[in-house]
């Protein structure tokens, strides 16, 4: 019997990766009382500066804050944040607009440092004397069927292995263990990996002399291109990391053909104007930072047996065009935490019935990712997408209660889970979409009427995919 529960503080659970869901999860549980050893590649982030552009900051929401909740953390993260109440759209002649993120004035998304969180959940989960981090050691591989690990010491070269009763892997995109469940063939392990055709770099604006920010302070700035797109959020600093979004090799330009610095400002000056009138450091960052691939990475099964566990982005990533990575790994950790709550018998049972519960919304996050990607960078821009989120707009205003779009499903609805905002979601927009182009309803038209009709609509395509779906 699991038994091992009620003694858990004779249970070692060795986790890989201190990153963002690694250190929460470290945090947690080491609150819950078992012993816990976290082996990091990288060194200590808070003694040694490693931020070397790679998404500096990053868009944190509900999902990720009903995680700090748990752990008791809200107010401390609350005091990194930066709320951004809405997109600032900039055409390309440098006219702004800004459109919020819901129609409720209290929900917005933030802007947080990695570094500073990731920094904040280490110093939390150290606090616990039954929580060890080492640095500085890199996993290689894991026996899954011994609970080992093992590992080597960047500074020594030294190997070593690890044992626990149980190992998570929460060790980012390019984890290690699921390398070994691929490489082990010992059990029917599927794996895919899609790459987007676009890559990404990050730049950035810089603070006025006196520190003030260049640009507003409270949006996520978007320049979206139709093919291509660039970004900005607010840094506490008053600087704002860019990220350019942009084909490697496609359209008139590219990552692969902008070699010079002429063609970089060429590129700016036609598309980003009044962001190259505030970015002078555009070509130093250009060619001194990496540019980088997206990618959807699934998997299944995410456990073996009952000795080993693929948390946050190891099992799940996904493009960042919903700034859901981190909220969806730091929510992975909500949903443990739960299933752990239910004190099953065993560690196979609890793993199996975390991925039932937990695989389905992972899926549904990183499509809906994938549909984000289209709507920043083009249709933001078209007329009837406009209209719809005026519509939407209006009706979370007037209708709280009774109206939420998928954006603030996905976003600010921390109750129901990824696939269900998904489905209804994409219903939603399907409706809104007939019936605004067969003028069935209309942006300025009665606010109660236009609900009920895109209610039944709804409904209808809801039913219509129930019944697709069993067919
Ligand atoms: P990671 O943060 O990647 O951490 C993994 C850790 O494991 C690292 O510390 C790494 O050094 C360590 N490690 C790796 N390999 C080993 C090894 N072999 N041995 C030991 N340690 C190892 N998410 C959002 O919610 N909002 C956003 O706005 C957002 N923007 C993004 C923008 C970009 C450009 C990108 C690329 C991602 C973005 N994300 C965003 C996603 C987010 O970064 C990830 O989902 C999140 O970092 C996942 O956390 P993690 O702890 O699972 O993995």
């Amino acid at each position: 019997s699991f038994g091992k529960d009620l003694g858990k503080a004779h249970q070692n659970i060795l986790i890989i990766g201190a990153g963002l869901c690694g250190s929460l999860l470290a945090l947690r549980l080491g609150q819950r009382g078992y012993n816990v050893s976290v082996y990091e590649m990288r060194p200590d982030l808070r003694k040694v500066d490693i931020s070397a552009g790679r998404s500096i900051n990053l868009a944190f929401s509900n999902r990720g804050n009903k995680a700090m909740k748990l752990v008791g953390i809200e107010d401390k993260v609350k005091a990194l944040c930066i709320p951004m109440n809405g997109r600032m759209i900039h055409d390309k002649k440098g006219n702004t607009s800004l459109s919020n993120y819901s129609g409720q004035d209290y929900e917005y998304i933030n802007s947080i440092a990695r570094g500073d969180l990731n920094a904040l959940l280490l110093d939390e989960a150290e606090k616990h004397e039954n929580v060890n981090i080492y640095f500085n050691k890199k996993c290689k591989s894991v026996d899954f069927e011994k609970t080992t690990a093992l590992f080597q010491d960047y500074q020594t070269k030294h190997e070593f292995i690890e044992d626990a009763d149980v190992i998570i892997a929460t060790d980012g995109a390019g984890s290690a263990m699921r390398k070994s469940y691929y490489l082990g063939k010992k059990f029917l392990f599927s794996f895919s990996q899609d790459y987007l055709t676009h890559g990404y770099k990050e730049l950035s604006i810089l603070p006025k002399a006196n520190g003030d920010y260049k640009a507003y302070k409270n949006a996520l700035h978007i320049w979206p291109r139709g093919s291509f797109m660039l970004i900005a959020l607010p840094n506490l600093d008053g600087s704002f990391t860019v990220t350019l979004f942009l084909s490697y090799d496609e359209g008139e330009y590219n990552f692969n053909n902008l070699t010079t610095e002429v063609l970089v400002l060429e590129f700016f000056q036609k598309e980003f104007p009044d962001a190259l009138a505030i970015m002078p450091n555009l070509i130093d960052d250009f060619f001194k930072n990496p540019t980088a691939p997206l990618g959807t990475i699934k998997c299944s099964p995410w456990h073996y047996k009952g000795n080993t566990l693929l948390m946050g982005d190891a099992a799940h990533a996904i493009v960042p065009f919903y700034g859901q990575g981190m909220n969806a790994s730091f929510e992975d950790v909500v949903e443990f935490d739960n299933v752990l709550d239910q004190n099953l018998e065993s560690w196979e049972a609890t793993f199996t019935a975390y991925e039932r519960a937990r695989k389905k919304d992972t899926d549904a996050i990183a499509d809906l990712a994938i549909d984000n990607f289209h709507e920043m960078k083009d249709h933001v821009v078209h007329p009837v997408f406009q209209e719809k989120r005026k519509l939407e707009m209006a009706l979370e205003k007037e209708f709280p209660k009774e109206y939420a779009s998928k954006y603030s499903l996905v976003t600010f609805n921390e109750d129901i889970g990824y696939q269900e905002a998904m489905l209804k979601g994409r219903a939603q927009d399907k409706a809104i979409l007939n019936l605004l182009s067969d003028k069935l309803i209309t942006v300025d038209g009665d606010l109660k009427t236009t609900l009920e009709k895109i209610k039944q609509e709804t409904n209808a395509i809801l039913e219509d995919d129930r019944i697709a779906g069993l067919k």
